[in-house]
């Protein structure tokens, strides 16, 4: 089937197919692993247009022609952690540039900005994206992009993407939404009018917790162009081994999330319950005050699941170090469960005031609900309750 047949397929065959005809060669039906850092050429300047394994490989093509069909996207970029790909857009901006970006954001996000970017004369403004009044008042005219995390890591906030994409339009600015906890199975940020997705891929889309690696996607052909110069020049590129794993976990992306959510719904449910559980933040949940939002712009609610316990900073200690099934890990994403404690571990860089307004009590947890027979995983975490009771 050619790509523009393609495109028409479901999500499924397109996380099969897309990118992914059988080898020409050899009839291989899978892509090869390009395992080589140099192409020959018949003539100076004259190749099968592939010269050099950072500027282009043909397993990393495959896999970026997948990931863009997967978030109905004309151009995607493949980088060697998600964090990279936001370096190199970062790139695309020169000294006294601004962005404003949400408050609660990953971690590392917000280290590279607060910490590496400002070194370099960037300008950024933390802010809560869901008073769209309030983002439109914090753009000035050296603004260049709005950066949108939803649901946001940690605390699992839904903010308004299409709203802000149409904002970012009318002022001639980049939306730029980072995807990783949804996936493109469960949201589609460009459908909405957001100009650019990015993931770490190390996460969902991956999904077997063997590969660190990022994505940028998009319909613009004129920042692809400027992205695809700067994946080159800047460099920091997947190795193909990684490029395929990542396309051999995307295959089975659709089945993963359906499973990850059917068992979250039932573990948010379980711990809404449970007398230790102070409060339970999932999309999912009709508790969660932007379940109609995240039921509008969303294709379901994901794996992640942040909660609160009981008591204080000793019996989260005892809860995470009782856990079995759950393994306490950074990293979320991936078919084994994994559960964490976000103000020590994936958001300690976040400045201790900032963490304390958003949410992140010492008694938060985050769990990655993974895709092992739900009883289990109830057991275990009824378990690790049972001991801080
Ligand atoms: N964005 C989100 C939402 C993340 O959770 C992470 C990592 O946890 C990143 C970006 C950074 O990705 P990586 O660890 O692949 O550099």
């Amino acid at each position: 089937m050619n790509e523009q047949d393609l495109k028409k397929q479901g999500f499924g065959t397109k996380a099969i197919h897309a990118g992914q005809p059988a080898d020409p060669v050899t009839g291989s039906v899978t892509v090869p692993i390009y395992q080589t850092s140099t192409f020959a050429q018949k003539s100076p300047g004259v190749h099968t247009g592939y010269e050099y394994a950072r500027t282009d490989n043909p397993t990393r093509t495959a896999y970026q022609e997948c990931v863009a069909a997967l978030e109905n996207g004309k151009h995607a970029l493949a980088f060697s952690s998600g964090l990279a790909t936001i370096d190199t857009y970062l790139h695309t901006l020169r000294s006294g540039d601004h962005i404003i970006c949400s408050d609660d954001v990953y971690g590392g996000t917000f280290r590279l900005f607060d910490k590496i970017a400002t070194r370099f004369g960037l300008k950024f403004t933390f802010m809560d994206l869901s008073d769209l009044k309030k983002v439109e008042a914090a753009i000035k005219p050296e603004t260049k992009a709005i950066w949108i995390e939803s649901p946001t890591n940690p605390m699992l906030k839904i903010f308004d993407i299409a709203a802000l994409a149409k904002l970012a339009t009318s002022k001639n600015i980049l939306s730029i939404v980072d995807n990783t906890f949804m996936s493109p199975y469960f949201q589609r940020p460009l459908d909405l009018g957001a100009d650019v997705v990015i993931h770490s891929v190390t996460k969902y889309m991956n999904g077997h917790s063997d590969v660190v690696g990022g994505v940028f996607i998009t319909n613009h052909t004129a920042l692809y162009t400027e992205m695809k110069f700067l994946q080159n020049a800047v460099g920091a590129v997947p190795g193909p081994q990684d490029c395929f794993l990542v396309m051999r976990g995307l295959k089975t992306l659709h089945l993963r999330m359906r499973e990850h959510e059917k068992n979250a719904i039932a573990i948010a449910n379980f711990l809404n319950e449970h007398p230790l559980i102070e409060k339970v933040i999932y999309p999912g949940l009709p508790s969660h005050p932007e379940h109609a939002l995240a039921k509008q712009q969303m294709h379901g609610f994901g794996g992640m699941i942040s909660f609160v316990i009981k008591g204080d900073l000793n019996s989260a200690r005892k809860f995470l170090e009782t856990t079995k099934l759950f393994t306490l890990a950074e990293s979320l994403g991936g078919v084994e469960s994994l559960i964490e404690h976000p103000a020590i571990m994936t958001h300690a860089s976040v400045p201790a005031e900032n963490r304390r307004a958003l949410g992140i009590v010492d008694t938060l947890i985050r769990i990655s609900v993974g895709i092992e027979d739900l009883q289990d995983l109830i057991n275990d975490l009824k378990t690790a309750l049972e001991s801080i009771r």
